[in-house]
């Protein structure tokens, strides 16, 4: 039995391994209807790829090695590139909204701030009113005992 030529790959290593799905023994590619289908996410990707533009499981043994290693396709590392703006966007968004409250918190302090200092210059005020008050009382009790010795 010959085995059927690898879309992928063109190697004679096509085995049918349940209804409609091909494995390549060469490639590892799993062929379904001459297309490349991601094991994981069920995706029909392009022939030639090695990493699912979906989910980036490696859909090949070159993949497997590619990923292994950390490495990225072009195809991959845009798809990835998309993600990752879509993400960095969110993270602007969060961010700015995390600068919007600290503003907020910022200014509560400030206003907090102020009430205590005015609270606390009340109180120094009554203190200095207070002091002045009895010293006044002081001085007009030492004029009149002044007066009365004068007099008398
Ligand atoms: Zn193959
Ligand atoms: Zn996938």
């Amino acid at each position: 039995m010959t085995a059927q030529l690898c879309p992928n790959c063109d190697h004679a290593a096509l085995t049918q391994a349940s209804s409609g799905i091909l494995l390549c023994g060469n490639c590892g590619a799993r062929i379904v209807q001459g297309r490349l289908q991601c094991p994981a996410c069920q995706s029909i990707n392009k022939l030639g790829v090695e990493m699912c533009a979906a989910c980036g499981e490696p859909l090949t043994i070159v993949g497997r090695v590619l990923s292994r290693q950390g490495l990225q396709t072009r195809s991959q590392r845009l798809e990835q590139m998309r993600f990752r703006t879509g993400a960095i966007k969110e993270e602007e968004r969060l961010s700015s909204d995390a600068r919007m409250s600290g503003f907020v918190e910022i200014d509560r302090r400030r206003i907090e701030a102020e009430h205590e200092s005015l609270l606390a210059q009340q109180a120094l005020d009554k203190r200095l009113f207070r002091n002045v008050a009895i010293g006044l009382g002081l001085f007009l009790l030492f004029v009149a005992i002044v007066s009365l010795v004068i007099i008398l």
